[in-house]
């Protein structure tokens, strides 16, 4: 408790206090999340809206500890950013996605792109692209079938930094989408100078098909720059078939979300690709 004042006493019972104890708990527990192979990557599918057939899939880290139980990324990714453990654990994830995506391809299921997050941390890490590079060489997955997933608000912060990222990138062949699109908007100039492949819709848009006609125009106002740009677009989180028919209308390419299924584990994710045309 903080003395306030004379005889008034203010206690710190806030939510704010308990969130930096149960921070520090976490990174405590983080700092042996990878060693202790707690780790794991769950995917889900990216659906071609065109055909229905599933063309890709996002990598979504999950951290199971055997005294915490699920902890959510939204929770530790940004302690890992903190703390710099993101950059092991950003190289495990790619590491794993790469290694898993090229298992599927040598079982014989159809080539598809695994796109992974990327932190601005690891994103503006010295050597990254390196990095990438190793990896692919390492678990024998070709570039196309890679594409990186950064942030809108990454992309802006050293324009001139991303760009040449972004070259070198193209150059390799990685794909590269802007993730959570729409929700950062400081300028649309730079986009063209940017080589991506994709823009993602933000969720917090997709949820409001049929309730917010302003967010409406929005997707419609980035479908149709996608389509200027020659960009392939990407709607997240999908729950309900009027969200789908309103992106189908709208000519959006693909859909993510839980309409066609939630992150999943591997093995089950497997299962999606022997049923692959099911949605
Ligand atoms: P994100 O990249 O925007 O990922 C989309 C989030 O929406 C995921 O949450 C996903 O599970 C969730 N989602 C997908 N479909 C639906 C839907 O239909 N409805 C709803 N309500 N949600 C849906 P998740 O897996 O909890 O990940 C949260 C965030 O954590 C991600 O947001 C991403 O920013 C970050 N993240 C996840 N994995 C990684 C990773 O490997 N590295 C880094 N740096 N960040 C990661
Ligand atoms: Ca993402
Ligand atoms: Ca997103
Ligand atoms: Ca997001």
């Amino acid at each position: 408790a903080k003395q306030n004042g004379k005889n008034t006493y203010q206690f710190y019972t806030s939510d704010m206090n308990f969130t930096t104890f149960e921070n520090l708990i976490l990174e405590n527990k983080l700092y042996n999340a990878l060693e202790r192979k707690e780790l794991e990557l769950y995917y889900q599918p990216q659906v071609d809206l065109n055909t229905g057939q599933i063309i890709g899939m996002e990598a979504l880290i999950r951290w199971i500890n055997p005294e915490l139980g699920l902890v959510s990324p939204g929770k530790f990714i940004p302690i890992a950013e903190e703390t710099g453990l993101i950059i092991p654990i950003g190289e495990w994830t790619l590491r794993s996605a790469c290694k898993q995506n090229k298992v599927w391809q040598n079982m014989g299921y159809e080539p598809m792109r695994v796109a992974v997050n990327i932190s601005a941390c690891q994103f503006q890490q010295e050597g990254f692209v390196e990095k990438v590079g190793q990896i692919l060489n390492e678990t024998g997955l070709e570039s196309k079938w890679l594409e990186i997933e950064i942030t809108e608000s990454i992309a802006i912060k050293n324009v001139d930094f991303t760009a040449r990222t972004l070259r070198k990138f193209k150059d390799m062949g990685v794909k590269v989408s802007i993730d959570d699109f729409g929700t950062g908007f400081s300028s649309l100039a730079y986009l063209k100078n940017f080589k991506i492949d994709a823009l993602k819709i933000d969720y917090s848009f997709v949820r409001d098909i049929g309730i917010n006609s302003d967010n409406e125009s929005i997707i419609k106002a980035i479908i149709m720059l996608a389509k200027n740009l020659k960009l392939n677009v990407i709607a997240e989180g999908v729950e309900t078939k009027e969200q789908l028919s309103f992106l189908r209308d709208e000519e959006c390419n693909e859909s993510q979300g839980y309409l066609f299924s939630k992150p999943v584990p591997s093995k089950d994710f497997e299962k999606l690709l022997v049923r692959h045309n099911a949605f």
